[in-house]
Order: C-alpha cells, then sequence, then structure tokens
C-alpha cells in the first residue's frame, strides 16, 4: 500500500559498486535511517513492509522521486540494480512493450507477476547471497559490506571474483539489513570439480544473460533441440521423449549439484520440466534456460556458450515441426528430405505448409542460407524435375519390355513433354535404344 507523495532526500548517496537496490536502501537505513523499517520502507517506496521484497521493491517510482531521479529511472533500476531485472531480456517483444506499458503503473501485482514469470513454480527467490571474501573485503575498504547484485542473480552460485561458492541468507524477519559474515549458511553442498566448473559457467551466463538487450527464446529453443539431436537424446522420426530428456539431464553434472540444494532450485533437478520448457508450455523462467542451455554446451568454451546464447542463428539450424532439428550438412544447406519437400511442391505455400511453418518463416530460413524463397526453388527445381521425369521413363521401360517409342510418347505425356521442352538430350538419353529399335523399324520397310 503506496502512503503519501515521495518528499525528496535532502541528500542521496551514491550507488556503493555494482550493490542492488536492496543494498543501496539496507545501506541508507543503516546511515540516515532512524532504526524503523516501516519508516525507511514508507519514506523511500510509500511502503512499509517494502523489505519483504528484496529482489525488486514495489513503489520503485516512488523511490525514484524520493531520490530526484539521481539514481536512475524505474527501468533503468529495475534492468540494473533488481535480480529480476535478468527477466527482462526473456521477454517476447509483445510481453516486453505490456511490461513496459505496465512498468510506471505497476504497484498491484508485484514485478514477478509483471514479467509473467510466476507460473514458472519457482517462487521468485528472496533468498539473498554472498561472498564471505566479498565482506572481507567491503569491511576493509569501507565500513558497510554490500549485497552484490550480480550474486543475487538467478543461477549465480559462484563469485566469479574469489571463485567460491555463495552463502545464502535465510531471512526469519522482514528489515533492511546489510550482509555480515555468520548471517548465511552454505544451502547446496560445496561443488566437486567437475560441477564447479560447470557452475562457473552458469554464473556467468547468468551475468551475461542479463545485460542483454534481448535474447531470442523461439531461438535459443531451436538450436537447443538441434544439439539435443547431436547429441543422440531426440531423434530425427521421434518426438521428444520426456523420459530420455529426463535421463539425460539426471546423469549431468548440474544435476547432481542441484540435488543437494536445500533451496527451491533443487526441484529442478529431477530435469522433468525440459519437456514442457522445449514445448513452450506454462513455466518459462530465465533459470531454466540457463541451466538448461549450460548443461547443454558445458563442453564448450564460455564465450562460446555466451555467443550461442546471444545469438543462436550464429550456428546454422534447421527446425522441422518443432519436433527436431537438423544441422546443415549437405551442399544445398538443407537435409536432403526437406529438400525434396520444398522443391516437389507446387508452390512456396504449399511447402511451408508441409513442413508446419508460415511461408515467411520458410522465406526467413531460406534467405538464411543464401537463397530467398523463389530464387532457391528455380534454382534446384529443374535438376529434380529432369530427374523425375527420367525416371518416370525408365521405369515405364523397365515395366512393359518390348514397348515402342509411340507408347511412351502416349503412356508418359508429362515427362516427355517436360523433357522434351527443357532438356531434349535426356529425353534422347533415356529412349536412345527404343529410338535405334525405331530406326531399325523404319528401315524394314
Ligand atoms: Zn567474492
Amino acid at each position: 500500500m503506496q502512503q503519501g507523495l515521495a518528499q525528496e532526500l535532502a541528500f542521496v548517496p551514491d550507488w556503493h559498486g555494482d550493490e542492488s537496490l536492496y543494498s543501496w536502501v539496507a545501506s541508507y537505513h543503516e546511515t540516515y535511517g532512524n532504526g524503523s523499517h516501516r519508516d525507511t520502507g514508507i519514506l523511500l517506496f510509500g511502503a512499509a513492509h517494502a523489505c519483504k521484497e528484496r529482489d525488486a521493491p514495489p513503489g520503485i517510482s516512488h523511490f525514484v522521486s524520493a531520490t530526484g531521479g539521481h539514481l536512475g529511472s524505474l527501468p533503468e533500476l529495475l534492468r540494473k540494480r533488481c535480480s529480476i531485472g535478468l527477466f527482462i531480456p526473456f521477454l517476447t517483444p509483445a510481453k516486453r512493450t505490456l511490461f513496459l506499458a505496465r512498468v510506471e503503473a505497476a504497484n498491484g501485482p508485484g514485478w514477478v507477476a509483471t514479467l509473467g514469470m510466476s507460473a514458472s513454480g519457482l517462487s521468485p527467490s528472496s533468498h539473498l547471497r554472498y561472498c564471505e571474501s566479498c565482506i572481507d573485503e567491503d569491511l576493509a575498504n569501507t565500513r558497510l559490506p554490500r549485497w552484490r547484485r550480480p550474486h543475487q542473480l538467478a543461477a549465480s552460485w559462484i563469485c566469479l571474483e574469489h571463485s567460491r561458492l555463495l552463502k545464502t541468507t535465510v531471512h526469519r524477519s522482514f528489515t533492511w539489513v546489510l550482509p555480515n559474515r555468520s548471517i548465511g549458511e552454505y544451502l547446496q553442498a560445496y561443488p566437486t570439480p567437475a560441477q564447479y566448473e560447470v557452475l562457473l559457467k552458469l554464473s556467468r551466463l547468468a551475468q551475461f544473460a542479463a545485460f542483454q538487450p534481448h535474447l531470442d527464446l523461439g531461438a535459443i529453443r531451436q538450436s537447443a533441440l538441434c544439439e539435443l539431436r547431436q547429441q543422440g537424446v531426440s531423434s530425427w522420426s521421434h518426438p521428444l521423449s520426456k523420459e530420455r530428456l529426463t535421463s539425460w539431464f539426471c546423469a549431468s553434472p548440474l544435476a547432481a549439484w542441484l540435488k543437494t540444494a536445500q533451496t527451491p532450485e533443487s526441484s529442478l533437478a529431477a530435469g522433468t520440466w525440459i519437456h514442457d520448457l522445449l514445448r513452450g508450455r506454462r513455466g518459462d523462467h530465465p533459470l531454466k534456460w540457463l541451466i538448461l542451455w549450460v548443461a547443454l554446451f558445458s563442453h564448450e568454451q564460455e564465450a562460446s556458450i555466451q555467443r550461442r546464447f546471444s545469438s543462436p542463428w550464429s550456428e546454422p539450424q534447421w527446425d522441422f515441426l518443432g519436433q527436431s532439428s537438423l544441422w546443415i550438412g549437405d551442399p544445398d544447406g538443407l537435409p536432403s528430405d526437406i529438400s525434396h519437400v520444398i522443391l516437389g511442391a507446387e508452390t512456396l505455400a504449399d511447402a511451408a505448409q508441409k513442413l508446419g511453418l508460415t511461408v515467411g518463416a520458410l522465406r526467413d530460413r531460406l534467405e538464411r542460407i543464401g537463397g530467398s524463397g523463389g530464387s532457391f526453388r528455380q534454382g534446384r527445381q529443374k535438376p529434380l524435375h529432369r530427374v523425375q521425369a527420367v525416371n518416370s521413363i525408365h521405369s515405364f521401360i523397365a515395366s512393359r519390355p518390348g514397348c515402342t517409342l509411340r507408347d511412351i510418347h502416349r503412356e508418359c505425356k508429362a515427362a516427355v513433354s517436360w523433357l522434351r521442352a527443357n532438356s531434349p538430350e535426356d529425353f534422347a538419353a533415356a529412349t536412345q535404344k527404343l529410338q535405334a529399335d525405331s530406326r531399325k523399324q523404319m528401315r524394314l520397310f
């Protein structure tokens, strides 16, 4: 509940390094507050219980007025100083437009609901995380330790500066509080070297993702499907199997580590969510995408994992009916069965329908491999028609021993007329023996 208009603060302290919004307020409370968490909440957010939402307090627009905009605008604060800022690049363009329209007015349903992430089953973690070495450094450099925003991001479990597992604070009451060495616990087992390597990649990917303007989840999904096929988890001819996906993920070091967590994220260890995620059903959450991505590409270098995530089309690929995907391997740039569907169809629209795509999507994919829909078909259709026509003449001759040239003209009209118009030399070659027979007969009479 918001109360009253924001009164601009007499003095607005600057940001303390990479601290989160919650951290700034806890610092302010410690230094300038009167000891009442309620009063600090009302003063800065117009909400007495603002300290409950540690990932992004309600009433941020009130905070922007109270600080005279010196610390940033509402979208900037959400994006750069709140852990849920990581959600924003994952929004579809439609959701993003809706989100931006609601941003200024969003004081009702809360940020997570506004971001459309509440169906994931992963309640946003209000558990704050910190690194013991970072706190030691803060205490040595300044009087006040801080909650670092990168440590609060979903999937960020390792301090990248000190290469150590983060401690988690389980708050028993709602207050504005700064970190100290003994406030938290290790809520996951200390990772094995193999698990540590993957967790490091995961933490880096989370921080990379948080700075991306937009992530194309459609392309990320297709790329993930491609890689699953590459690894033999799904196959070209079979739909994704929930069981196979689950057993693939359960065998990963990441799953083994997640199983040890005493936090809501441990529910992800079983891998049963992957099937729904890839099918685009409810339950989307950035944490799931980050975990899946790192599990898929943990064999790659960090830079490559990140590049693939921000521009999945940098690796050419093809999706088919959403079932699975192929890497482009043959000279045409397309798997032969897909090429056959495209070239064999009467129109590009027919081909798109057969492939379960819109014409626009098909044209777009063809352009990615260097040809628009029309030129792709024109350039390659002729050889296909030629082969089809020659084959139909050959099979007619094989099925009718002793047939004459006249029979061919009568029974294979379409093939004959196409070959005579487009490739007379092929027609001559296909019917060479019959032409010779026909000449012999003419000589006899
Ligand atoms: Zn650290």
